[in-house]
């Protein structure tokens, strides 16, 4: 009898696990930027690049044009990164996951959405790694998945691929091909894909 109680409580409580995992993933997709915002996002991305003649976007070229001369790992950080001034214009990244992984690379573009966002509080300016995030750093949130997947480039792909007229499993394989070939997780891709897309339609109608 206690056997059976014990398998029953331990399949309840996996399942809220799962169901509390799933719906913590849906908030890091679920958005509620504005088209206008996204708008935003894309025309501080456009003046950024052509000032500093960066013709194709990526994170390095972007790290290399705003100053960032370090980033190191630091375990012991609250938040998943920190930014500071080192020296005139010169910034240090530190970073609570390991450098040259998949988070490592959001969570430097994010803070470089901060910068290019020319965010006047920059110190302490953290990432909270849990709950749901507020406007702004959504909004850093979009220019750091900018950064990382270029519209143009996102685009251009989906439209080769024919994309949105594909069946269930050729758009998982798509999202699994997009998340290696700009090293981001799945997650970013599919918000990529949503805010490309939303973005095309407005432009549209
Ligand atoms: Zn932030």
């Amino acid at each position: 009898m206690e056997l059976i109680i014990a398998i029953v409580l331990t399949a309840l409580l996996s399942s809220a696990i799962s169901f509390c995992l799933t719906k913590e993933k849906y908030k890091t997709v679920r958005s509620t930027l504005t088209a206008e915002k996204m708008q935003e996002a894309e025309g501080k991305l456009e003046k950024f690049y052509s000032e500093n003649n960066i013709t194709e976007p990526t994170l390095e070229r972007v790290e290399k044009a705003l100053g960032i001369i370090k980033v190191e790992h630091n375990p012991k950080l609250k938040s998943r990164a920190r930014l500071t001034e080192c020296s005139n214009n010169k910034y240090e990244i530190e970073l609570k996951s390991q450098l040259n992984t998949i988070p490592s690379r959001f969570d430097i573009a994010h803070e470089c959405g901060h910068l290019i966002n020319k965010d006047k509080t920059l110190y302490g300016v953290e990432r909270p790694t849990h709950g749901q995030k507020n406007e702004h750093e959504q909004f850093i949130d979009y220019m750091a998945a900018a950064i990382l997947m270029p519209e143009n480039s996102v685009a251009k792909k989906l439209d080769e691929k024919n994309y949105f007229a594909l069946d269930k499993k050729q758009k998982k394989e798509i999202i699994l091909d997009m998340a290696r070939e700009y090293r981001v997780d799945e997650v970013t891709v599919l918000r990529r894909i949503y805010e490309v897309r939303t973005r095309a339609l407005s432009q549209d109608g």
